[in-house]
């Protein structure tokens, strides 16, 4: 009788696996298409200085325009190819096309930095800093210390010393990096030693609960101090009120992204809303605060 389930169960099991198998390749043919098929779109969301009251760049990140379905986010069709080299084809539209919004950007202000997410498969290529060389030739207009990479610390978990070296040769062609999600991964402590990182992204699971979590608290403030202590630059994401703003500059971290800022938004609305932004009552009141 238990044989009979059990092969039952792998029966089942089998059929859900290969219904499985068939519905991600579904989904990566779709995704192809709609790469080819121009649905893919760029939406930023930007990064304030809190203290200063000024807008210091933007994250761009990936929307998928489906002609059905709407604006659908990152994370309900990338897991399907980030495994494959679609991730890379998918990588190299967007910094293209954040290149291209650069290029127009720079003249409303030349200090803005855009930064680009980068998938672990697509930046550990061979090719990668070669590649990204030759895409940045197509842009002379735009100067690389405008570009940001963020990836992830997972990202270097294969081979750190590959990563580093992939790291220093972008920096010498001026581009700077950011850890996302930091703190989230197993080894954060010793990929800051090995890691030549510009900046550490507080992540947003932290920085959404610390005010009513003193061990988030706790965390967050420990980034910041790391920050500090290897010289780097500290940004928290996941910023979605005020009370969130007044607490991080109070423990040291100025840069914000978040709800409580702006929603990501389409590139035709960047300009307009930074235009409109006035941030002098709010966030300038909440950095009188004493710092903790
Ligand atoms: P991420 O890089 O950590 O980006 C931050 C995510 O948090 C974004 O979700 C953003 O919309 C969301 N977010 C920002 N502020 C708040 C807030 O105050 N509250 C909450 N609840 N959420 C906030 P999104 O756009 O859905 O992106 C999810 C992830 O997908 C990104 O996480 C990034 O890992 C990945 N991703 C996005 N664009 C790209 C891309 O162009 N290439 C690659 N490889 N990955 C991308
Ligand atoms: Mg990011
Ligand atoms: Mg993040
Ligand atoms: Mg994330």
């Amino acid at each position: 009788q238990a044989k009979i389930t059990g092969r039952n169960r792998y029966h089942f099991f089998d059929a859900d696996l290969d219904e499985q198998v068939r519905t991600h390749h579904n989904r990566r043919t779709e995704v192809r298409a709609a790469l080819r098929g121009g649905e893919m779109r760029l939406y930023y969301q930007p990064k304030l200085n809190m203290r200063r009251g000024r807008i210091v760049g933007m994250e761009a990140l990936l929307r998928w325009q489906h002609p059905e379905r709407g604006v659908v986010g990152p994370m309900d069709f990338l897991p399907f190819v980030e495994h494959t080299d679609l991730i890379v084809d998918i990588g190299e539209w967007v910094l293209r096309e954040a290149l291209r919004q650069l290029q127009s950007w720079r003249g409303f202000d030349p200090d803005w930095v855009v930064s680009v997410n980068i998938a672990a498969r697509h930046f550990q290529r061979n090719d990668f800093v070669e590649r990204l060389t030759a895409i940045l030739a197509e842009f002379p207009d735009v100067p690389p210390y405008m570009l940001e990479l963020e990836i992830l610390e997972s990202s270097a978990l294969s081979d750190v010393g590959h990563v580093r070296a992939i790291m220093l040769a972008c920096q010498a062609l001026g581009i700077s990096f950011a850890l996302d999600d930091f703190g989230t991964g197993y080894s954060s402590m010793s990929y800051l030693k090995r890691l030549p990182a510009d900046v550490l992204k507080v992540d947003q699971s932290f920085v959404r609960n610390m005010l009513v979590d003193r061990d988030d608290r706790h965390l967050v403030s420990a980034v910041i101090g790391l920050a500090r202590a290897f010289e780097l630059g500290v940004i928290a994401e996941g910023v979605e009120t005020v009370a969130h703003g007044a607490l991080l500059m109070r423990l040291g971290c100025d840069l914000a992204q978040g709800f409580g800022i702006a929603r990501p938004m389409p590139s035709a609305e960047v300009l307009p809303w930074v235009s409109a932004f006035d941030t002098a009552p709010v966030w300038q009141a909440a950095a009188l605060l004493p710092p903790i």
